[in-house]
């Protein structure tokens, strides 16, 4: 048989070929729910504000941890997940076995969904983390959303009115992605306690180490006290490790032994991301000054979306949410021509932008990129 193609085949085979990467690129692109991967400049020529990474990278000790485990990454990572599990527990007061690690908390977030959210009928906030939604969505489970506020807050009084028996999961964002509004303490902890009487609540705190207003609590307190809440938390944004994939969720030893039965592995996180991960943990002094330089350039980029008549909703993590005055991917399409993305939301009828705080010296490029772009006018 003569194993060389001819030439009908061979372009038959391309253009198969070629459909199949369009198709994964597509969905690569859905997924992450932005339009603009494709026709960029080159990666060192782009501004990355459209995913919430830290732009400080990781700790010194954090990148030396990692290098130095690469030796031992032939070896399971048994011994260092109850390393880091018993470093948390001990931070948060919690039992060592009220902790479990996933590869990011979008894998333990994934794991509520699977166990919980398909039982019944999953509650959350619109706008909320759009990969919850996602994962929640490609699970076939029935979603519940109810709108932000007039402020743009979660409504909680609406939200209580929604739980019903019907309900097996809540998920609220504390603070909430794209919002970066927070709940405030008055009211979060008797809504999780009343609806946790329902259904299994999960509050997502992965911007948690950023937030400094006193209205804002953890609702780990929740966990401690036995209730039928989980909280989870990533090493994805303060500790700069999202390319790492470290995450983890604190509640009640049965809700995690139900979240670990939808487990996809036993050990989903690598050896040098849990050294990374100890080693950031410690860290104080280098996450203090990125939450300061965080704090810092969010102050300066909110005065200059003032001068330049952009309403925004004020923040309380590493990214801003401002309103266009015009269609917003246009205009996050508009930035991207200039080497800068941002991400594109529609929600209570207006546009709008989120962009994530980079170093101060990305946020000027990114306000300067602005006033190039057409003009806002917002009614
Ligand atoms: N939760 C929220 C609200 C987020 O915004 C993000 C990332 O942007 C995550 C979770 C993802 O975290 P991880 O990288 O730990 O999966």
């Amino acid at each position: 048989m003569d194993t060389r193609m001819n030439r009908r085949q061979w372009l038959k085979r391309t253009a198969a070929a070629a459909t199949g990467l369009l198709m994964a690129r597509e969905f690569i692109v859905c997924r992450r729910q932005s339009s603009f991967s494709r026709s960029f400049p080159e990666p060192e020529e782009i501004i990355l504000l459209d995913n919430n990474e830290s732009p400080y990278g990781m700790p010194p000790e954090a990148r030396e941890a990692v290098l130095d485990a690469l030796a031992r990454a032939n070896r399971y990572p048994h011994k260092k997940y109850s390393e880091l599990a018993a470093l948390i527990a001990e931070k948060e007061g919690l039992p060592e076995d009220h902790v479990l690690l996933g590869a990011g908390s979008t894998e333990v977030m994934n794991m509520a969904i699977l166990s919980y959210g398909v039982k019944g009928e999953i509650l959350t906030a619109d706008p909320t983390y759009f990969d919850f939604i996602f994962y929640a969505e490609q699970a076939r489970c029935q979603i519940q959303r109810v709108p932000v506020d007039e402020r743009y807050e979660l409504d909680m009084e609406t939200m209580m009115g929604r739980v019903s028996k019907n309900t097996s999961l809540v998920y609220i964002c504390n603070p909430n992605n794209p919002t970066g509004a927070i709940v405030n303490k008055d009211k979060l902890p008797a809504f999780c306690a009343e609806a946790s009487k329902k259904a299994l609540v999960v509050v997502d705190e992965a911007y948690h180490e950023y937030v400094e207003d006193e209205a804002y609590a953890s609702m780990v307190g929740l966990v401690r006290e036995g209730m039928n809440v989980a909280v989870t938390r990533t090493f994805s944004k303060i500790f700069g490790l999202a390319g790492l994939r470290v995450g983890y969720g604190m509640a009640r030893p049965d809700i995690l032994k139900n979240f670990e039965r939808v487990q996809m592995n036993f050990a989903s996180v690598a050896y040098p991301s849990l050294r990374a991960a100890i080693a950031a943990y410690g860290a104080s002094a280098f996450t203090s000054l990125v939450k300061a330089k965080n704090e810092a350039a969010r102050a300066y980029l909110e005065r200059e979306l003032e001068r330049l008549g952009y309403p925004f909703i004020p923040s309380h993590a590493n990214f801003s949410l401002f309103q266009v005055g015009r269609d917003s991917k246009e205009m996050a399409a508009d930035l991207q021509r200039r080497g800068i993305l941002v991400r594109p939301f529609d929600f209570a009828g207006k546009s709008w932008l989120r962009v994530s705080i980079g170093t101060e010296g990305e946020i000027q490029a990114f306000v300067s990129a602005l006033e190039q772009v057409k003009p806002v006018s917002i009614s």
